[in-house]
């Protein structure tokens, strides 16, 4: 029996990062950069006013004192949007507003409440110095300095960026497309009628939300009945993506005929049992040049090893720096066994408590109880045989965003 660690190491050195493609603003949220990108001129552009005040030369304040006060002429208005029509001379203050360029040769701002209006004029009693109130040229970022690195994901501050530096199209890593089938003369799918001895389809809808999640692109390629003919049909329209995945029908029962039809197909297929719980049968394999996973019918099962070892797989064609989930260090708020010999990865809430991450089972830990995914939000890894005390420390992996106090935990 394989290990999770051996497995998924087969899978990932099976698996490359796809091409890139030039997409739209917006639409590269959560994607991963394919191209460095520097910056094509100065930002900001020129020097400007953080405030709403008025622009000056330092020189002329230097000797204002509450008793000795300073005296300029305001010689024009800069709103935000428009430039000085010359350069400020000694003796000369030009109002400007917050985001405006500084005129020419003037080297500070002074706040508007600082000052006393006096006809055309302003008073100051304080010298003020050499870039107060000033956002230079260039602060942000330098003319022909690295902005965004290529393999950063973008997230809507680099969406901000990238529309600074004139970029509407951007060259990111192709997201992969995701072939879905679900096996098995049970499985009903939506709108379909729940006859006696029929199930509804959930593992198709889990799968192809965990695909989006993880930035892959599903397609869904229908429910096959259980017979060989029927699978390879169904198989032959997820011909067109870059993965394929299958639910049930992997293990070595008398209907598990999907690695058969794979086999047809011209996949090359291994059956592995990993050392884990839920989901010890999954197949992995390669046809015509792409990764193609069978994972295991019962609904936990499927979503527990779609993260385990589909999740990083798409991470990693999709060109993403971070491959798994973050895994955190959890104290036990009551005792969470795992009897079997295998490792268990079982279904617990998280909280954060006082700096402190609290795990619980979600309760009937079985595969095909969806709604103990629902309410998870981690996977508690445990040894075989084992069982984490109360108050004892186990390793999660986190699967959703952490809700702080005392929540549901
Ligand atoms: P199998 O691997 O074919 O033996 O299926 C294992 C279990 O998963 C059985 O109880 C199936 O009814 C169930 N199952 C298989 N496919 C699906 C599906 N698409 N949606 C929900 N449950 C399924
Ligand atoms: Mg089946």
């Amino acid at each position: 029996m394989l290990s999770v660690e051996e497995a998924l190491e087969q899978v990932l050195s099976r698996v490359s990062r796809l091409g890139a493609e030039q997409v739209d603003l917006l639409a590269c949220l959560g994607r991963v950069l394919a191209e460095s990108i520097a910056a094509p001129c100065d930002i900001p552009p020129w020097s400007n006013s953080s405030m709403d005040g008025y622009a000056l030369l330092c020189r002329d304040t230097a000797a204002a004192t509450p008793e000795s006060p300073a005296d300029l002429a305001v010689v024009g208005t800069i709103p935000a949007g428009s430039v000085a029509p010359g350069p400020i001379r000694g003796g000369e203050a030009f109002r400007i507003f917050t985001g405006a360029p500084l005129p020419e040769g003037a080297d500070a701002v002074i706040p508007q409440e600082e000052v006393e209006v006096r006809g055309a004029g302003i008073r100051l009693r304080r010298p003020v110095h050499p870039g107060e109130f000033v956002r230079p040229v260039g602060e942000d970022i330098r003319a022909g300095e690295t902005a965004l690195e290529a393999g950063q994901v973008i997230g809507p501050a680099e969406i901000g960026l990238l529309a600074t530096l004139g970029r509407s199209r951007v060259l990111v890593f192709r997201r992969p497309r995701v072939a879905i089938l679900s096996t098995g003369d049970e499985v009903v799918d939506l709108g379909g009628d729940i006859a006696p001895g029929k199930i509804p389809n959930s593992n198709t809808y889990a799968l192809m939300a965990q695909v989006l999640e993880a930035g892959g692109e599903p397609m869904n390629i229908g429910v096959a009945s259980d017979n060989r003919d029927a699978i390879e049909e169904h198989l032959q329209r997820g011909l067109s993506a870059d993965v394929l995945i299958s639910s049930a029908g992997v293990s070595v029962g008398e209907y598990d005929l999907v690695r058969e039809a794979l086999n047809r197909l011209g996949a090359e297929l291994h059956l592995w049992q990993v050392a884990m719980r839920p989901g010890k049968p999954i197949t992995f394999g390669s046809m015509r040049g792409r990764p193609v996973f069978g994972l295991p019918g019962n609904p936990v099962s499927a979503m527990v090893t779609f993260e385990l070892f589909v999740r990083p797989a798409l991470r990693k064609m999709a060109g993403h720096p971070a491959l798994h989930r973050p895994l955190i260090t959890a104290r036990a708020l009551s005792p969470i066994p795992n009897p079997g010999h295998r490792r268990g990865y079982l279904r617990v809430t998280v909280t954060a408590d006082g700096g402190e991450y609290r795990v619980r089972l979600t309760g009937n830990q079985g595969s095909a109880i969806l709604r103990s995914m629902v309410a998870a939000d981690g996977l508690a890894v445990v040894s075989p045989d084992t069982t984490i005390p109360e108050g004892g420390e186990v390793p999660v992996l986190l699967l959703k965003p952490l809700r702080e106090g005392k929540g549901r935990a």
